[in-house]
């Protein structure tokens, strides 16, 4: 699976499980553009050991969910390597409350960031991609998109919208040959993940199958396939890693 000279943007990049799929690309020889929005130290950290690597990396600071710092990421990325092979939608925010509780600036914000930002972002890329004999697109969704969640009316719904998202946007770019499918990560283990109550997360593995949760680089490797050539026949699909949790 080699990248060699595609360029990538990673949005939210610096962290969690943006972070593995950063280091995953580039430990495949991909030029890695790696966006945050406040993990500023954590971004310039991250450029410093893939360039050890040998890989070339670009951190780049830009609120996702703004248009126009949306096009800020892809300007800077054209800029520097004049050319867009691959987006990863990968930043994410949660902010969990009953519906009879949630404020609409929590829905607002929710959405803002988890779906208008992967669409500002393809707005953006898709001239770029649609020059690329290597285009792909890859929208970190969620199961609970699949599935919704008590809590979570504006999460899931912003997840279960980036799977609409991904098959239009297939369907838009399939003249082309660039694919495009949605990730959809279980429960993995991550900054998000950590902030929950540890009974929670006990009675969540006595659901998952193969018993254990998700490492980032289980998502990794996946966000890896889609972007190599060997998914080249798959477009508009939802992919889950789960453990099994959701079949
Ligand atoms: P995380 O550790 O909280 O990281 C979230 C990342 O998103 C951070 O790098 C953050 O950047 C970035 N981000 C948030 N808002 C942004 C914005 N407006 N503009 C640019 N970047 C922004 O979360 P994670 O667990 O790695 O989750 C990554 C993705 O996987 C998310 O889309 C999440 O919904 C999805 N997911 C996670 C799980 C899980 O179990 N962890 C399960 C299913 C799906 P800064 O730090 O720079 O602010």
């Amino acid at each position: 699976m080699d990248l060699q000279n595609r360029v990538i943007i990673v949005t939210g990049g610096a962290s969690g499980i943006g972070r593995t799929i950063s280091l995953t690309l580039a430990k495949h020889q991909a030029i890695v553009v790696i966006n945050y929005r406040s993990s500023e130290q954590k971004a310039k950290a991250l450029v410093e050991e893939i360039e050890k690597l040998g890989s070339k990396a670009l951190a780049v600071k830009a609120d996702i969910s703004k248009f126009d710092e949306a096009k800020f990421l892809v300007d800077e990325t054209i800029n520097q390597f004049g050319r867009l092979d691959g987006l990863v939608n990968n930043a994410g925010i949660t902010d969990d409350q009953l519906i009879l509780r949630m404020q609409e600036s929590q829905f607002d914000n929710v959405m803002d960031t988890n779906l208008k930002g992967a669409w500002n972002m393809a707005k953006h890329s898709a001239k770029y991609l649609l020059k690329s004999p290597f285009g792909r697109v890859v929208n970190i969704s969620s199961v609970i998109g699949l599935t919704g969640n008590v809590g979570q009316t504006n999460y899931s719904a912003s997840k279960a919208g980036l799977i609409g998202l991904t098959k239009a946007l297939a369907r838009e770019f399939s003249t082309r040959g660039v694919c495009v499918n949605a990730v959809c990560p279980g429960f993995i283990k991550t900054e998000m993940t950590e902030k929950l109550d540890p009974k929670f997360v006990e009675a969540y593995l006595e659901k998952i199958p193969l018993r254990r949760l998700g490492d980032p680089t289980d998502v990794g490797n996946l966000v890896l396939f889609l972007l190599s050539d060997l998914s080249s026949y798959i477009t508009g699909q939802v992919l889950v890693v789960d453990g099994g949790l959701v079949m």
